[in-house]
């Protein structure tokens, strides 16, 4: 098939055009929509035009239902699609037309170039979204390395990194707000650069339309779905795909092993914080208290599902994703490991005299995980949120198409 004509030439072009020309007062999506799409954006949109006047994957997940809503794809429509792809490989692994055909369709390929790019594109602050191409690896390594050994040796400079034990007294080696304000103020920025980016995000894909009943269900059906990555079933519940053609569930099982052990962990830090201003209790706290107890599953949780995602990602297949975002997602799965490893670690041994650096290690693992947090993989759970949420939203609203099947 030959390429497309650039979109200023084709027809869809010079309606976006148009659009775009005439949209001074429209909404921000419809605007954004009519821009000139980037090789990337173009390459979804050639693909989706294929698939569209195929529609075999349809039963696939929400992309290919949310596609035949459309007929052209515009800036907007591609970074919403793009994110709405869970990378599952299903499309590809049933596709007639993927490579050596000559119409190379890899939708989850071409996906994953555009989501990558949208996380730069909507960063915040903008300059710091190159970010996201330099955060491999060794970065978060040498981001958590270099942290814990600052603090390791503030606590040397303080006393020595051998000490008596201090039974658990955390807030011996690091007073207690000192810690609040340097976690606080950098987790703070993490929630807010995140917060701007989705919203910017949802200005430009979601025109604001509320269906019938109000969002409540919609919403409802997002969190759902995203809780349950409910698009990672391949459309029949028996999985996506890693290394070939086999169904397998177990990627989706290490997302959720890695997803709720994050939120146990963060659980923990909050009812801890509870303990801490409402009730005048400070740490350490019991091995049976509700904060260990909290901590602890949700380590377990980080240790088994990074080091399970990690194994299913060596055995990737080739043409799933985008491979050059492979050292993000290395290094975030590292940081989560790492935080989980060290934390543990310091729990079982807080009453000897390796608390100090144990302590130190831990508390630069964590600040390295945050300091990337809005410039990293973990982006992808949040917009993946918010596309999940347009979906619902717009699967309940009359087809703008009207075609005989609406
Ligand atoms: S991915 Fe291939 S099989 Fe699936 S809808 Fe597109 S063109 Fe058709
Ligand atoms: S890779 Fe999976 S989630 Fe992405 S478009 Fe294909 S079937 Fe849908």
């Amino acid at each position: 098939m030959p390429p497309p004509e650039p979109a200023s030439t084709t027809l869809d072009g010079l309606t976006r055009e148009a659009a775009r020309l005439g949209a001074g007062g429209a909404a921000p999506a419809a605007a954004f929509n009519a821009l000139p799409l980037t090789d990337a954006e173009g390459e979804v949109a050639r693909q989706m035009q294929i698939c569209n006047a195929c529609r075999y994957c349809e039963g696939s997940c929400a992309v290919f239902p949310a596609m035949t809503r459309r007929l052209e794809f515009g800036k907007a429509d591609v970074h919403y699609l793009a994110n709405l792809c869970h990378n599952c490989g299903a499309c590809l692994h049933a596709c007639q037309y993927a490579p050596p055909h000559e119409f190379g369709i890899n939708v989850p390929k071409a996906m994953a170039v555009v989501r990558a790019q949208t996380y730069s594109d909507y960063a915040f602050p903008q300059a710091l979204g190159a970010l996201y191409r330099h955060n491999g690896l060794l970065v978060s390594l040498a981001i958590a390395g270099g942290l814990a050994l600052f603090l390791a040796l503030a606590v040397a400079l303080k006393g020595g990194l051998w000490h008596e034990p201090l039974a658990g007294n955390f807030y011996a080696v690091f007073p207690h707000n000192l810690m609040v304000v340097m976690f606080g103020s950098v987790f703070g920025f993490a929630m807010l650069a995140l917060g701007i980016g989705v919203t910017r995000f949802w200005r430009n894909v979601s025109p604001g339309e509320v269906p019938e009943g109000g969002n409540a269900p919609a919403a409802a059906e997002a969190v759902h779905n995203a809780l349950k990555l409910k698009y990672l079933d391949g459309g029949h519940g028996e999985g996506c795909h890693n290394e070939d053609d086999r169904f397998n569930t177990t990627r989706r099982l290490y997302h959720h092993f890695t997803f709720y052990g994050f939120m146990l962990c963060f659980a923990s830090t909050s009812v801890a914080t509870i303990y801490h201003y409402a009730f005048g209790l400070q740490a350490p706290y019991a091995y049976t208290s509700l904060p260990v107890i909290l901590g602890t599953l949700g380590g377990i949780g980080l240790l088994v599902g990074p080091v399970g995602l990690w194994r299913l990602k060596t055995q990737r297949h080739p043409m799933h994703g985008d491979s050059a975002q492979n050292p993000m997602d290395y290094g975030f799965l590292a940081l989560l490991f790492l935080v989980s490893l060290t934390g543990l670690l310091l729990m079982v041994l807080r009453n000897t005299g390796a608390m100090g650096l144990l302590l130190a290690v831990h508390l630069g693992v964590v600040m390295a995980l945050f300091v990337t947090l809005p410039y990293g993989k973990f982006a992808h759970g949040i917009f993946r949120s918010a596309a999940l949420l347009k979906w619902a939203i717009e699967r309940r609203l009359p087809s703008r198409l009207r075609l005989g099947s609406d």
